[in-house]
């Protein structure tokens, strides 16, 4: 079989990272059927590697290289230190099937911290399984569904969902067997309190709500809200994706809230991780405690002057495992260290400069374009580009003319309810000076959507890659290199078939 000569942008063969040393036993050959002679690897040196993936590293962004004002989604840095703890051999080097009693630190710290998480949301319990957002709603729906039915009321099939909501929020609702109702929104941005009583009753399971929703604005009537779904016998969840805006301030517990889920890669610093390990932590009440996911961690034996023991158990009426082991404990490290680091003042303080952060940014854009909602917002707001429409330049465009600054662009599209939406969430870890660096970007857009709307309309300029095709980009995404000599290969393996 001929092999094709080869060309690889860096490989050079004889070149090597690392050389071994001869060997002083005897060599076994590998048998000529277990070798590909067409698998050729580009061959490279340490250093042609290490900048190979340091440059490929540059090509994307990143909230270590600039503003992420991605709304909804909390990209606030990342502190190091969670990284440097999470890696203590003591945590990373655990196996998920050690002993109980070799891993009672690990427990200690996933103990602590739902018991963190459920101080600092109100909460009586706290479930650390789920790995992110969605699979919290997912959790937190299968509850609802089980509390139900515990108490044989098996007439409610609904669930009521504003429709300002995260699109996970249906989606989950529907997974865990419910028809979803949509509660339209008022003309300030709350969930319509007159529309929602029209629509709870004896056939409803519950409400989930977004609260601060995802227009950035606190709901004007969540007690009234929460009284209502209650009257009808329903229970009320919160995605609390949006935790970052009142940590400190206000508990959704206290507010009558029966489920919520936090977003650990969100509010807790903890990374996003690019498609890699979240986590969604769930909170409930006294009530619900039975139902959480196991197993669970609990104090087996309070030893007065020793530090207790802690042990697995699994809840009464348990919904069942969500998770493989217990979640994805090096996330729980991470957010740990975090709320060990700022303590119940740092907590605070993050909400109220976030909060802050994100009314600077909205006064000083409110003249440069539409405001969806003009009133005070939480920690995100959202504009919309239906000014600069008319002058044929959409939020997507302006969204990629942002890319030439450096900055990531703001969620866009979302909510739907807003036309062309630019949501904007700038966190509390970015300061006056990249604020302003963001202001006068996006200031600087708005003129040119005017006198030259072509220069946002052709943009990205200065990016690696211009336009992508947005759709084939997801429904088609090749992110494999593939040498040239596969299509040998194939046939190699082919003729091996034969
Ligand atoms: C991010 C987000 C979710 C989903 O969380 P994931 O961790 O991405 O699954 C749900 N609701 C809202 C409002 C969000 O912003």
């Amino acid at each position: 079989m001929a092999v094709e000569p080869l060309i690889h942008e860096l490989g050079k063969t004889g070149r090597r990272a690392v050389r071994f040393p001869a060997p002083d036993v005897p060599e076994t050959p590998i048998p000529d059927h277990l070798l590909r002679q067409s698998l050729h690897w580009p061959e490279v040196s340490e250093i042609d590697v290490v900048r190979h993936f340091t440059r490929v590293s540059q090509k994307n962004h990143a909230i270590d290289i600039n503003m992420y004002p991605l709304g909804s989604c909390t990209m606030k840095y990342n502190p190091k230190i969670n990284e440097a703890v999470a890696r203590y051999p003591g945590f990373a080097r655990l196996h998920p099937y050690q002993p109980e009693s070799t891993v009672q630190g690990a427990l200690e710290l996933m103990h602590e911290l739902q018991g963190m998480l459920a101080e600092i949301s109100g909460f009586d319990a706290v479930t650390l399984q789920p790995a992110a957002g969605a699979h919290g709603e997912l959790t937190g729906c299968l509850i609802i569904g089980a509390y139900h039915k515990d108490r044989g009321d098996t007439r409610r099939t609904k669930m009521l969902i504003p429709d300002s909501a995260h699109g996970t929020n249906p989606a989950t609702a529907r997974m865990a067997g419910f028809e979803v109702v949509e509660v339209p929104s008022d003309d300030r941005g709350n969930a319509d309190l007159e529309k929602l009583r029209a629509l709870v009753g004896p056939d409803v399971a519950g409400l989930m709500i977004t609260n601060p929703n995802t227009l950035g604005l606190w709901d004007e009537h969540i007690h009234e809200i929460v009284e209502v779904v209650h009257e009808a016998g329903g229970l009320v969840y919160n995605d609390g994706a949006n935790f970052n805006a009142i940590l400190g301030i206000a508990r959704p517990g206290d507010l009558g809230i029966d489920v919520m889920h936090y977003n650990l890669h969100k509010t807790f610093s903890t990374p996003h991780g690019g498609g890699g390990p979240g986590s969604g932590p769930v909170g409930v009440t006294s009530e619900l405690e039975r139902f959480l996911p196991g197993p669970r961690v609990r104090i087996a034996e309070d030893t007065v002057g020793d530090s207790p023991r802690y042990e697995w158990f699994q809840p009464e009426a348990s919904i069942g495992q969500l998770h493989s082991f217990h979640g994805n404990f090096g996330m729980h490290v991470r957010a740990y260290c975090y709320i060990r680091m700022h303590g119940a003042e740092g907590l605070r303080m993050i909400s109220e400069d976030a909060v802050l952060n994100a009314n600077y940014l909205m006064s000083q854009l409110r003249d440069h374009f539409e405001v969806a909602y003009d009133r005070t917002c939480m920690h995100e707001f959202v504009l919309s580009g239906s000014r600069q429409k008319r002058n044929g330049v959409r939020t997507l465009d302006m969204a990629k003319r942002l890319l030439d600054f450096g900055v990531h662009p703001p969620t866009t599209y979302f909510p739907l309810i807003v036309a062309e939406a630019l949501m904007i969430e700038p966190t509390e870890t970015e300061s006056k000076e990249s604020l302003d660096y963001f202001i006068d970007a996006l200031i600087q857009i708005a003129g040119e959507a005017e006198r030259e709307p072509e220069k946002v309309t052709g943009a990205p300029h200065t990016t690696e890659f211009k336009r992508l095709d947005e759709v084939g980009a997801n429904r088609a995404l090749e992110v494999r290199w593939v040498p040239p000599m596969v299509e040998v290969e194939e046939r190699e393996l082919a003729a091996v078939a034969d």
